[in-house]
């Protein structure tokens, strides 16, 4: 069996973060140049994302991982928020003052599913967090050992409520922030986004078996060899330990993204509690939604991304109610008790009791 572990973390992304860029190859397998798995790991958007392939002729491989790491870099430069000179950074600057901004049409798209996922979550996924995300401490590589003044975050809450928002043009492919409040962050849905934009590029260059693993958010396609894609999720309090075993479909045509959110993967104690990076945007505060983890099977890696944010946001009985209106959705969500459940098509088995 060979499982790859699913992890994410801020400590594992500092650990690495002296290498600007890591190129590993393994290869494993039989004779055949075709019968042969490749990885290769990048540090990308904050993470080590790896492409792994198996059974393609060498140069097709070589090329479509390629252009698949070249699409991430795209897009990490189109929706960073730090790049100063991203369109998200440059439209977060000039944030309230109305003026429509033109920026490449592929943001609008992804802005336009993240407001469907907003209305559809009733609020619980906001993309628009940015500001807060700032006061939390929870923006940078800043070490946040305690929480923002109470007043500090009703005082944004008041003004982000009463004032304005965003406005999409997609025939002028303007956007204009109409309220000052407003932060354009798109951390809960662009490495989603990056992963399928990375798939289609493997697509497009002849790549039929592969997985994108960006720190445990992963989206594969076909199979490796003669068995499908396995993939564990860490347990949300030892990362060493593998908690669910999920499996994707046996066919060659195999296409699924698994997203998870966790209160563990950006986090601070602070007197006892936990403050962590997934925001509710009713409160202002770290979401306390009765959840340790959540993690979303979909189509597409953007959906699985935002709606794992979503979730997590909402907690188990809104989640549950929401799911039955979203039928290629799936969701294994962990309670703070470290029990779970499961939707009836989530492609995975259950290996224990967490414990908090
Ligand atoms: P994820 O790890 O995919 O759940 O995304 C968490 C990241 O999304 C955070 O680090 C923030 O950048 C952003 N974020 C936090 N809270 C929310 C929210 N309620 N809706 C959308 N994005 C959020
Ligand atoms: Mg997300």
């Amino acid at each position: 069996m060979n499982w790859l572990l699913a992890r994410r973390g801020r400590n594992l992304v500092s650990l690495i973060s002296i290498c600007v860029l890591l190129y590993a190859a393994f290869f494993t397998g039989g004779d055949s140049a075709l019968q042969k798995k490749r990885t290769t790991t990048r540090l990308l958007m904050g993470t080590l994302i790896s492409i792994t392939t198996w059974g393609v002729p060498e140069k097709i491989e070589q090329q479509g991982v390629a252009e698949a790491f070249a699409e991430i870099a795209r897009i990490e430069d189109l929706m960073s928020r730090h790049k100063t000179d991203s369109p998200v950074a440059k439209l977060n600057h000039g944030a309230g003052s109305g003026q429509p901004q033109v920026v490449p049409s592929e943001l609008i798209t992804l802005l336009t599913e993240a407001q469907k996922i907003q209305q559809l979550s009733q609020g619980a996924f906001n993309p628009g967090l940015g500001k807060l995300i700032v006061l939390w401490g929870f923006s940078g590589d800043e070490n946040v050992v305690k929480p923002p003044k109470k007043a500090e975050i009703a005082s944004w809450l008041q003004s982000f409520q009463s004032a304005g928002g965003i406005e999409l043009s997609q025939t002028d492919s303007t956007i204009s922030i109409t309220n000052p409040e407003y932060g354009l962050d798109l951390g809960g849905i662009a490495k989603g986004y990056a992963i399928d934009r990375a798939i289609l590029k493997l697509k497009k260059s002849g790549v039929v078996n592969a997985l994108v693993n960006a720190g445990g958010d992963l989206r594969g396609i076909g199979s490796k060899g003669d068995a499908s894609w396995r993939v564990g999720v860490q347990h949300p309090r030892d990362r060493e330990k593998i908690v669910v075993a999920t499996e994707w479909p046996a066919s060659p045509k195999a296409d699924m993204a698994m997203v998870t959110s966790g209160d563990y993967e950006r986090f601070f104690i602070h007197n006892q509690e936990r403050f962590h990076h997934i925001i509710n945007p009713n409160s202002g505060y770290p979401a306390r939604s009765g959840l340790l983890s959540v993690s979303v099977q979909a189509d597409s890696a953007t959906a699985a991304d935002a709606w794992s944010t979503a979730f997590f946001v909402l907690g188990e009985d809104k989640s549950r109610d929401l799911l039955k209106k979203l039928p290629s959705v799936e969701v294994l969500l962990v309670r703070s008790d470290g029990t779970h459940w499961q939707s009836d098509e989530f492609r995975g088995k259950w290996l224990g009791k967490t414990t908090n």
